[in-house]
């Protein structure tokens, strides 16, 4: 999703002239974007802070000026803060408040003050932003919906991206009409619950995801559809259904599950019990049976037993992941977990993550051995680290190298897969290009 706010905020600021640059050292303006989800993500823009502090004084020192703010979710969290710890800093903005950008640097050129907007603003800066032009590529992400209400007791979202939010139906259309385009072929809706998506739709109704997935899959030109990320809660049979039946929509779901203990799954406040979660991803192979599952896991949430921890592992053992993410615990200032006691040592954390990552690790290459011998479309995005070579994303999010002509960029081809490696598959091009 900051990949997608930074985009945007790019297309703000376009019109006054600003252009991205690869060196900040030659920057007018420099805009950190960021995470506030884990304290590692937040603490790194201290550190960023400190290096950009030296090229602004460069900068002075040659009479030029360099408009340095902080945008994201530690700019909501922390607010002013941000410029009592770094006086450098001209501008400080939430999530919610980059579609005015162009009156925050008016004010913070004028003032030579800062300027700090972080409260949420009434009008929804969706309907404020211009049409999508920066880092429009073959895949493109857009935001359906924001915010959450969920709570979940270690997470900041809901303090930070603010309530639930869907976007009116008729605006995604209309947003991905204009990606496909400017050459989009796969396009990866974006939400903090997407799958909670119930948007207004032009006929007056509200949406769900599933509907919307429907519509979208109708435009020409439009390969392929992605979603993230799901709740577990939220996986509605109508969207389960969409899996089986469209098949722009493609067979890879990230779906987290925290934990595999009801006891912490309870704690955390996720509203559901592990055999809800493996009903969900049962459900979905019953509808698709190619599908492959991504999740998210917590280590070391407040009071996991070993017993606890066995859970989660058993129940990634029971859905056998393509792909995960996993995680230590990190109290999060002002959520109720940061409080709770049973707090779990370091080192038991530690060696959690390293079970569980090793599990998943394990996980990951026995999908892509399997793959080994497929046929895949393969949608190219990029140059690979080889002269001649192309990389691109298989149905199931694997980075697929192949040598390929540079005309195939933005295009999807059928590959043959000749090798399953740790993180990504090799293979070779296998007739003319599909699309
Ligand atoms: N909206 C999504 C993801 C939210 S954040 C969901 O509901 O699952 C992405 C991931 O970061 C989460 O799935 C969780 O695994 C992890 N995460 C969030 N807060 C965390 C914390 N305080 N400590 C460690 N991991 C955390
Ligand atoms: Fe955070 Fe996701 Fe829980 Fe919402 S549902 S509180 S975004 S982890």
């Amino acid at each position: 999703m900051n990949v997608y706010d930074s985009a945007r905020m790019a297309d703000v600021l376009a019109p006054l002239g600003y252009e991205p640059t690869e060196r900040p050292a030659d920057a007018d303006m420099v805009i950190l974007n960021t995470c506030h989800i884990r304290e590692k993500a937040a603490e790194k823009v201290y550190s960023e802070l400190g290096r950009l502090r030296a090229l602004k004084t460069a900068r002075r020192a040659a009479g030029r000026n360099m408009i340095i703010a902080v945008a994201g979710c530690v700019a909501q969290a922390e607010g002013a803060e941000i410029t009592r710890r770094a006086p450098h800093v001209d501008m400080v903005f939430g999530p919610q408040a980059y579609h005015r950008l162009p009156e925050m640097v008016a004010r913070a050129a004028r003032a030579g003050g800062e300027v700090v907007e972080t409260e949420f603003p009434a009008e929804p800066k969706f309907d404020h932003l211009p049409d999508p032009a920066s880092g429009v590529g073959p895949a493109a992400f857009l935001t359906v919906q924001e915010g959450c209400d969920k709570f979940c007791t270690f997470c900041v979202v809901p303090y930070t991206r603010g309530a639930e939010y869907s976007r009116p139906a008729a605006d995604i259309v209309d947003e991905a009409r204009r990606l496909v385009a400017a050459g989009t072929r796969e396009i990866t809706l974006l939400g903090q619950n997407v799958n909670a998506y119930h948007g207004p739709g032009p006929d007056g109704a509200v949406w769900s995801l599933a509907r919307l997935l429907r519509r979208l899959a109708d435009l020409d030109g439009l390969e392929r559809l992605r979603y993230t990320t799901s709740h577990p809660l939220e996986m509605g049979d109508d969207l389960v259904a969409v899996h089986g039946e469209i098949d722009k929509v493609m067979p890879y779901v990230h779906l987290p599950a925290q934990s595999g203990s009801d006891r912490i799954l309870e704690r955390m406040n996720r509203r559901h019990r592990a055999a809800d979660y493996l009903r969900v991803v049962d459900a979905l192979r019953a509808a698709r049976p190619d599908i492959a599952i991504s999740g998210d896991f917590i280590v070391g949430f407040p009071g996991e037993s070993d017993a606890d921890f066995a859970a989660t592992l058993d129940l990634v053992r029971r859905v056998e992941y393509a792909q995960a993410y996993s995680f230590k615990f990190s109290p999060r200032p002002g959520t109720p977990a940061a409080d709770m006691a049973e707090a779990v040592p370091d080192p038991v954390k530690d060696a959690r993550l390293a079970e569980l990552q090793a599990l998943l690790d394990a996980q990951q290459r026995t999908f892509n051995q399997a793959c080994v011998g497929r046929r895949m479309a393969v949608l190219f995005e990029r140059r690979g680290r080889h002269a001649g070579q192309l990389v691109g994303r298989s149905p199931y999010m694997q980075a697929v190298h192949a040598t390929a002509p540079e005309g195939l960029r933005g295009r999807i081809a059928e590959v043959h897969i000749d090798a399953g490696l740790a993180n990504s598959l090799a293979g070779s091009l296998v007739g003319r290009a599909a699309a």
